[in-house]
């Protein structure tokens, strides 16, 4: 995997910051078409704040393609093939994944960090794969205005990769594209997640309020939305049980500089609405191993070759943030700033409860997306 010196620096053809989804999909691919690389995860394990645990048919495909789905389904996991909504006391469907053209016509429900301990497990059978766990990519080193690799802080201290090519797949507080100087776009939230097994949303800036109100009036609220887990508020201690989460939905004005490439929520960060951010970024993974094994591995990569990824990954993205911002203001919006009263259902969805046949519009754009992704990598290495 690369070559290193006595004091543990090395140097690789591609570095990646960030295990997460799409740092340890692009490291496993990457590394199946034969590119010595390297990510770099500042955690000690995948354990992680909620970050959504949604494997949607367009994943699966990608496990399927790279022939590890049945073990994959193996693992314990539960199958969502319908979202519904709850307005008052009415739940509606909104999504019907069994109509879906795919191979699983189904969520599968799987805790996050099992699925990336299974993607570490796969990408280790490589050869050129490296995995180190508590490294924090903490800078980038330039050579003039091109970037030619990272700094990091590991167990062992600090540390320089070599790399023809740096990811920034370090999420949405993105260290990589921070230090490269990479403009956001902002494109507005008006919700936090304060969390307590799933999400609890708020409006903007609403926990200070939330709190002055009391944790026994928070209870009552939760007890009141799922009278099934009454009997579990106690586990609700304390404010420091419920952790805020602000949500964001931004995306950068170019997602790569010459020797470095954004993807994932580095590049854009998604909204939980609809749950597709893991499937995002491993769709601009799969993309960015398609374009880049072969100018990786021809020492051929250039500021072009980076910028496909951009314009292949955009489109797809602009229009799933389009989508989210559009439920956000029209839905979300409205619902956390209802004075009272009887929620209604807004006219989209009481259309989707009315013709079944329509909740399958839904269910194609969070189950698969737009422009879905294949595997055109090859497997060179085992
Ligand atoms: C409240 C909430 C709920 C969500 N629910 C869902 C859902 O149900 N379904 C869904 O599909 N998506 C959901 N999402 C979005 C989804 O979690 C993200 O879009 C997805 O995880 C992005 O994957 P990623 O690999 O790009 O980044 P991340 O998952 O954020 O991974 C980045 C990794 O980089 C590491 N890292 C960060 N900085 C450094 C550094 N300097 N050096 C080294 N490592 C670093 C982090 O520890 C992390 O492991 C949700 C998001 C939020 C906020």
């Amino acid at each position: 995997m690369g070559s290193s010196d006595l004091s543990g620096n090395r140097t690789v053809q591609c570095c990646i910051a960030g295990g997460g989804p799409a740092g340890m999909m692009l490291g496993l691919l990457l590394a199946r078409a034969g590119i010595k690389v390297l990510v770099l995860e500042k955690h000690r394990d995948f354990l992680r704040d909620f970050r959504g645990d949604t494997i949607h048919p367009s994943t699966l495909e990608v496990l399927h393609e790279l022939g590890i789905l049945e073990e994959f389904l193996k693992l314990p996991h539960q199958k969502v093939s319908e979202l519904r909504a709850q307005f008052g006391d009415r739940l509606i469907p909104v999504a019907d994944f069994r109509g879906v053209r795919a191979r699983c016509p189904f969520i599968a429900m799987i805790p996050q960090w099992d699925f990336l301990n299974f993607l570490a497990r796969h990408a280790a059978r490589y050869p050129g794969f490296g995995l180190m766990m508590q490294a924090e990519v903490t800078g980038l080193l330039f050579q003039e205005n091109k970037i030619k690799g990272v700094e990091a802080e590991s167990q062992d201290g600090p540390l320089q990769i070599q790399a023809d090519l740096v990811i920034g797949a370090d999420g949405r507080h993105s260290t990589v594209r921070e230090q490269a100087g990479l403009e956001v776009l902002d494109l507005g939230a008006p919700i936090d997640g304060d969390y307590w097994q799933c999400a609890f949303v708020i409006a903007k800036g609403a926990l200070d309020g939330l709190k002055q109100r009391g944790l026994e009036a928070f209870r009552a609220t939760i007890s009141g939305l799922l009278p099934f887990a009454a009997d579990r508020m106690k586990e609700i201690a304390s404010w420091d049980d419920a952790k805020l989460l602000s949500v964001q939905v931004n995306r950068l004005r170019n997602w790569c500089r010459d020797g470095l490439l954004c993807v994932g929520d580095a590049a854009h960060a998604m909204s939980p609405v609809g749950g597709v951010g893991i499937n995002l970024a491993i769709q601009d993974a799969v993309a960015a191993a398609n374009l880049l094994w072969g100018p990786l591995r021809a020492s051929s990569l250039s500021l072009g070759s980076l910028q496909a990824v951009q314009k292949r990954r955009e489109f797809p993205t602009r229009v799933t943030q389009r989508f989210q911002v559009l439920v956000q203001n029209r839905i979300l919006t409205r619902v956390l700033s209802d004075a009272g009263g009887p929620l209604q259902a807004p006219f989209a969805v009481r259309m989707l409860e009315r013709y079944p046949i329509l909740r399958q519009i839904p269910a194609r754009l969070v189950g698969v997306g737009v422009r879905p992704e294949h595997v055109r990598s090859p497997s060179i290495a085992a």
